[in-house]
């Protein structure tokens, strides 16, 4: 490493691990030992001292150790007449940099518990985001780990111009990388300019104000350091693991904008432990030979129309980045755009007018392949913020097509439309809602590029299964009421054909393994009356993605001879369960959560447990962010319970599974749900109330407890007395 760049950055660790100290001292004046600190609502306490050390910082007091291990990784000050090597102590240096910068930051939301805003968007009063909580983390965090975000760019300081820091930031939205955004150079911050440039930032757009202060680029390191902990389940402590899992799976970046202070190369030198080099737009020193990182840690002087490139390329990040011919910026980055009233000249759906998606099969000879029509009047036909009626259709045509494969393609346009910089959409099939932003219209956005764009990305994804798309879209209000009334039809079809299937007259299940790569012994198998975990795959959508790929991670599993009927025990899924855990697991239950229930991994929708003193379960959605009557909210369950192990008394499931047939059928199913968030039951009232009348009891929900009635298991007990829960009449859960 570079003896200037070695130097300044242990200065610069230095200042900051003398700043912790001095903070903490006062701190420590002030509101003694006992004083509990840490970052909001999160099971990793300060993340990066839980991950590397596996210190767990509740305490003010516990925060002097850390110091203490602070000063014995600092190493002197580099003198003159020191030689190579710098690196491994640089690094030290760097490691209690973050160590500090945790102390402090922690002790700032004592202090100032209103400085950052503490959710996913910036406020009227404040734009600092501060650390992201764990539903955060487990919202965005697989992203890092399903692809769909490879990594960040963590941008300290600030550009030249609001313009160029606009530029920069949606290059690195189109590489799909989300940014973090800290620190100040000259009074400004890169995140402010963005604002003055009039872009929107916040965890939806992957553009992460973080905070003010160079301190705050811990927040980035700490995001980093629980996705290792949560989704590649490594112990805290293990800070190996932690730091390779970063630098092969989290391709990430520090580019700082402006003169580098020595704090600022504390920081960058510090993110190299995680694999993360640093591109800079100014000429400070390069350290080019790899080591640690995968390619260079550190290049220099690179100017601001070239530095994404330069930093994907020393990142080794390769992202495809398809053709798609519309007018505006297309990704996912994009997905989380809001546009609101006055923002928006058009609107479709959403109660306002009709709209509705629909794909279906067609003919060879009916389909030309990229054929887009737009069938009644477009955009400049209408007033600004006027609506449409709005029906898309897409047609295909494939030798290998299959019925069964509409759904899936037709899921795909809610997020495909969505990544359309400047239009935003919601729903689907008749209960779609559209926006196309004043902004989007003025580069020339047209109804047909909603066409265009699906034609390219269902051609990129799923050519295997279809040779030829077209798309119509209807404005006529006439045309999309009889679009209407047929979609109605087909949609009625093929709920009936997955609601009809049962498990006992199917052979084949099948199984999903995405998540086996940050949990590396999870498996679910989905059968037709068990969805997946995260609510995304169903049997249906499982079968079709075998044949669309068939080595993917959704393969056949023969389900063989019954070993146990009622708890839900297969040979063939034994065996599978065996070979796909590579050897951690040799069987477990699916209609059980007391008896070796199915493992669960850090992205499931919901997570049950067994509440013993009122003879049942309970069951949280991970949008619920209150106290649960088993003791535990939903991220520490999921912390707990969600690395791919199988925990007698919890599961991870997904919200579409609590009212199938089979879910936790051999401890007495739906009847034995006692509580349950309110939001959640009311997303499910209708399918609730199917279930429970099938089950004899009518009227169980209004037996189930929700947060209204309690918080804890004694709390809600009188209330299941009152209302004559079933489950308090069933044999004991635990039996
Ligand atoms: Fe697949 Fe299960 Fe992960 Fe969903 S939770 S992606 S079904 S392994
Ligand atoms: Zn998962």
């Amino acid at each position: 490493m570079s003896k200037i760049i070695a130097s300044a950055a242990i200065r610069g660790a230095h200042k900051i691990v003398g700043q912790a100290n001095q903070k903490w001292r006062e701190a420590m004046d002030k509101w003694g030992a006992n004083q509990p600190i840490g970052f909001p609502d999160t099971a990793y306490y300060l993340p990066v001292i839980y991950g590397i050390m596996g210190h767990k910082v509740e305490k003010l007091g516990d925060a002097g150790p850390v110091l203490e291990r602070c000063r014995t990784l600092l190493p002197p000050p580099v003198r003159e007449e020191h030689a190579l090597p710098y690196l491994a102590p640089a690094l030290d240096a760097g490691m209690a940099t973050f160590f500090a910068e945790e102390i402090i930051e922690a002790i700032r939301y004592l202090e100032q518990p209103d400085f950052y805003t503490g959710q996913e968007d910036v406020t009227e009063s404040t734009i600092w985001l501060g650390a992201a909580d764990d539903i955060i983390l487990r919202k965005r965090g697989v992203e890092f780990v399903d692809g769909t975000a490879p990594g960040f760019a963590a941008i300290v300081g600030a550009a030249p111009s609001p313009e160029i820091a606009r530029k920069v930031a949606q290059e690195l939205q189109e590489k799909n990388l989300y940014v973090f955004m800290v620190g100040r150079y000259n009074g400004r911050g890169f995140a402010e300019q963005l604002l003055e440039a009039g872009v929107q930032i916040g965890w939806p757009t992957r553009l992460v104000s973080f905070g003010p202060d160079i301190t705050s680029a811990v927040f980035a390191l700490g995001f980093a350091t629980r996705v290792a902990l949560s989704f590649g389940a490594v112990e805290p402590g293990d800070f190996r693991k932690i730091l390779i899992y970063n630098k092969d799976r989290v391709f990430s970046f520090v580019m700082p904008m402006g003169y580098v202070t020595d704090e600022w190369y504390a920081n960058a030198v510090g993110a190299v432990n995680w694999g993360f080099p640093t591109i800079a737009d100014t000429p400070i020193p390069e350290i080019l030979p790899t080591g640690i990182c995968t390619y260079e840690h550190v290049v220099s002087n690179i100017p601001h129309d070239n530095i994404v490139a330069k930093a994907s390329e020393v990142r080794g990040l390769k992202t495809s980045i398809a053709e798609v011919p519309i007018p505006v910026a297309f990704g996912p980055a994009f997905e989380g755009e809001r546009i609101r009233k006055g923002e928006f000249y058009l609107e479709m759906g959403g109660n306002r007018s009709a709209m509705v998606e629909l794909v279906t099969s067609r003919r060879m000879d009916e389909v030309e392949d990229g054929k887009v029509e737009v069938i009644g009047p477009d955009i400049d036909d209408v007033e600004p913020g006027g609506t449409l009626p709005l029906a898309i259709v897409v047609e295909v045509a494939g030798r290998e097509l299959q019925e069964d494969y509409e759904p899936i393609l037709e899921r795909q346009i809610h997020h495909l439309v969505n990544y359309a910089q400047g239009v935003w959409h919601s729903g689907q099939r008749d209960i779609a809602w559209m926006r196309i932003s004043n902004t989007a219209k003025e580069k020339g956005f047209k109804i047909g590029h909603i066409g265009s764009l699906l034609h390219a990305k269902l051609h990129q994804s799923f050519g295997r299964i279809f040779d030829k798309l077209q798309v119509k879209l209807y404005t006529d209000e006439d045309q999309v009421r009889q679009v209407l009334g047929r979609s109605k039809a087909i949609y009625a079809a093929r709920d009936a054909r997955i609601e009809g299937m049962t498990d006992e007259t199917t052979d084949t299940y099948y199984s999903c393994l995405l998540c086996q790569s940050f949990a590396p012994n999870h498996v679910c198998v989905i059968t037709p009356e068990k969805t997946g975990l995260c609510g995304s795959y169903n049997w249906m959508d499982c079968k079709a993605s075998f044949e669309i790929n068939p080595t993917g991670p959704n393969q056949p599993i023969e389900k063989r001879e019954t070993i146990d009927p009622k708890l839900g025990i297969w040979r063939g899924v034994n065996d599978f369960i065996y070979k796909a855990s590579r050897g951690s697991l040799d069987h477990y239950c699916m209609y059980s959560i007391v008896n070796d229930p199915w493992t669960t991994c850090g992205c499931c929708e919901c997570v049950a447990a067994v509440l013993p003193l009122c003879n049942g379960v309970m069951t949280v959605n991970r949008d619920f962010t209150g106290m649960t009557p088993c003791g535990m909210k939903f991220t520490t369950l999921a912390g707990t319970i969600g690395g791919g192990i199988s925990t007698p008394g919890f599961i991870g499931h997904g919200k579409y599974n609590i009212c199938q047939r089979k879910f936790i059928s051999a401890d007495g199913g739906l009847l034995r749900m006692v509580w349950m968030p309110k939001m959640l039951k009311e997303e499910l009232r209708e399918r609730i109330r199917t279930r429970a009348d099938e089950l004899g009891v009518p009227d169980l929900f209004d037996k189930i407890a929700d947060e209204t009635v309690g918080c804890t298991e004694e709390e809600i007990l009188p209330f299941l007395q009152e209302k004559g829960h079933p489950a308090l009449e069933m044999e004991p859960i635990l039996g």
